[in-house]
């Protein structure tokens, strides 16, 4: 058993708005059901191309409804990366200007 035997794509539905965007990026593991919410093929991904989608479809999903379980680099769909940069901190400036 490898690594990417390990590694399955999940769908919160309670999370789930039915968007499709993850139909987009990853049509062989992710359909719709009728009324338009994801469904996810239950085989374990295999294939490092398809793993590097699954987590590019991870950060893509708007409600932040699915995950990638096993994966040893997961980020949630909202992660750092993905955050506006803090303002500078000037706090320690006041008063020194005259
Ligand atoms: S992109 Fe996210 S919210 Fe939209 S259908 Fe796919 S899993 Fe559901």
């Amino acid at each position: 058993m490898t690594l990417h035997e390990e590694m399955r794509l999940v769908v919160d539905g309670s999370k789930c708005d039915g968007h499709g965007i993850c139909t987009l990026v990853l049509p062989e593991v992710i359909s719709l059901d009728p009324w338009g919410y994801a469904v996810l093929a239950p085989e374990p991904l295999d294939d490092a191309r398809l793993i590097a989608r699954a987590r590019r479809v991870v950060r893509a999903c708007p409600a932040g409804a699915l995950t990638l379980l096993g994966d040893p680099h997961a980020t949630t769909a909202f992660d750092d990366r993905d955050a506006a940069p803090s303002p500078p901190d000037r706090s320690s400036r006041r008063g020194q200007r005259k």
